[in-house]
């Protein structure tokens, strides 16, 4: 694990994050395709589908000039992975990041194909990504990087082969985009069918309510269930939230609710602390207005390091993937880590995680309730049909403790980690629809 982050920065300038020097060494694919490994001799998966699932179906790469504002032109390089098809259409989000590379891309849309069907969704696994830093282009800028984008995966994607979504860099202004642009290319005959080319779209444009918290909310939903487990109480409890986008930032709004107080947040700009805890409203207004955390008044400037050593009763995750590793694994003063973000914990980290005591709820699992309302999104697209809120968040609440339930009870029956016991139950359902289907021709 790295941490080089010398400075920190919370008040002032941003700086390069670590982790973009540690994506060329950290082997995300390679990481997903362990865990795959140890869940398939678990459960015994045949062989056969093992091989199949180890390398995505499709890898798109594609090189795309974009006129910026002062007129120079720029080459951009962006990626679409789709994974696996077989329980439905490619499902996963785009993500714009400096550090974004195949082989991320690859792990993130092999961990969709676990999370749609841990969920049940009658979905597969597909990923994208763009490589550059969304902070430092304009909004014009960023409305022709995605336009061009869409437009170049063409017939690649559709609302019924590969269905893209927000994910770290993306919101859903930037799906309203994709989608507009998706329409132009397919013709008017067409235009009006294929709302459910993405998801995450505001909700004036054919999104559903419930989405942009969904990943938040879910992830509450799960921290829920652990805590009924556990006899925990989340009122009064505090929490070290890294990151403060739309995972972060609604993950710490919803617990707020709940009594629980966030001590300390970090992003790509630096660190704060708050033993009397944030303000996630404020917080969220003022990170939407400037971007990040940084200059925000209401916390103290502290280190990365330090941030990992807060004594809190739950870290979330809510970044980017390799960011619990040895060092983090062994500062960590909590009781559990949710996984908010994709990939969090490096391999070496969880086991020092789990040998120290301390509690994961797995990515695969706790970030599911993203993917489950981009599902809901598409079949009310699909149907011309706008859901309440409360209807999407109890539907949300069943699918999330459901999915806990399987993954707790398989975790026991097996005696392996929950992240394994969540691939499995995932690698189950994929198993079955493949025995059943058999191989063409
Ligand atoms: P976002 O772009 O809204 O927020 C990302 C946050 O991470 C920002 O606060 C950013 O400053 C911070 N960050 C980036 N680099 C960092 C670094 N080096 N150190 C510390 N912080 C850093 O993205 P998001 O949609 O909230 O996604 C966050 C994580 O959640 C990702 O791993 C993503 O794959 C995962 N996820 C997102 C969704 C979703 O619905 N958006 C669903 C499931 C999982």
């Amino acid at each position: 694990m790295d941490n080089q982050q010398t400075v920190s920065t919370a008040g002032s300038v941003s700086v390069p994050p670590a982790s973009v020097e540690k994506h060329h060494k950290y082997e995300f694919f390679k990481v997903v395709q362990g865990y795959l490994d140890e869940a398939a001799r678990v459960i015994d998966l045949p062989e056969y589908i093992k091989t199949i699932l180890s390398q995505p179906k499709n890898e798109i790469i594609i090189n795309f000039p974009v006129k910026m504002d002062d007129g120079s032109i720029r080459l951009f390089k962006g990626y679409r992975v789709q994974h696996n098809n077989l329980l439905g259409p490619y499902k996963g989000g785009i993500r714009y990041h400096e550090g974004v590379t195949l082989d991320d891309v690859k792990a993130l849309a092999a961990m969709m194909t676990w999370k749609c069907a841990l969920m049940n969704l009658p979905l597969g696994g597909g990923k994208g990504g763009v490589k550059f830093d969304p902070n430092k282009v304009s909004r014009d800028e960023l409305q022709r990087i995605t336009r061009r984008f869409f437009h170049a995966l063409g017939s690649n994607i559709g609302p019924d082969t590969d269905i893209p979504a927000p994910d770290v860099g993306t919101d859903a202004k930037a799906m309203a985009w994709a989608m507009d642009t998706y329409m132009n290319t397919v013709g008017s005959l067409f235009r009006q069918s294929v709302k459910g080319v993405v998801t995450g779209k505001p909700v004036a444009v054919g999104g559903t309510l419930g989405r942009e918290k969904a990943t938040g909310q879910g992830l509450v939903y799960t921290i829920q269930e652990w805590a009924e487990e556990r006899d925990f109480q989340l009122g009064g409890a505090t929490l070290i939230v890294q990151g403060f986008g739309n995972v972060g930032s609604f993950t710490s709004l919803i617990l707020s609710r709940l009594g629980a107080s966030t001590i300390a947040v970090g992003d790509h700009t630096g660190y704060l602390y708050n033993p009397e805890g944030f303000n996630p409203h404020k917080l969220q207004d003022y990170v939407k207005k400037n971007r990040s955390i940084a200059g925000y008044p209401g916390g103290k400037t502290i280190s990365r390091e330090e941030f990992f050593k807060i004594k809190a009763d739950i870290f979330i995750p809510a970044a980017l993937e390799n960011q619990i590793g040895i060092e983090e694994a062994k500062s960590l003063q909590v009781k559990l880590v949710a996984e908010g973000a994709n990939g969090p914990c490096s391999p070496e980290g969880e086991r020092i995680l789990i040998d120290r005591g301390i509690d994961i709820l797995p990515d695969v699992l706790a970030n599911a309730g993203g993917v489950t309302v981009s599902y809901y999104e598409w079949v009310q697209n699909k149907r011309s049909e706008h859901w309440t809120l409360e209807e999407v968040d109890e539907r949300l609440e069943k699918a999330m403790q459901r999915a806990y339930r399987e993954v707790v009870e398989l975790a026991r029956q097996k005696k392996c980690s929950m992240r394994v016991a969540a691939y499995a139950v995932a690698l189950q359902r994929i198993a079955a629809a493949y025995g059943e289907r058999d191989i063409f021709p």
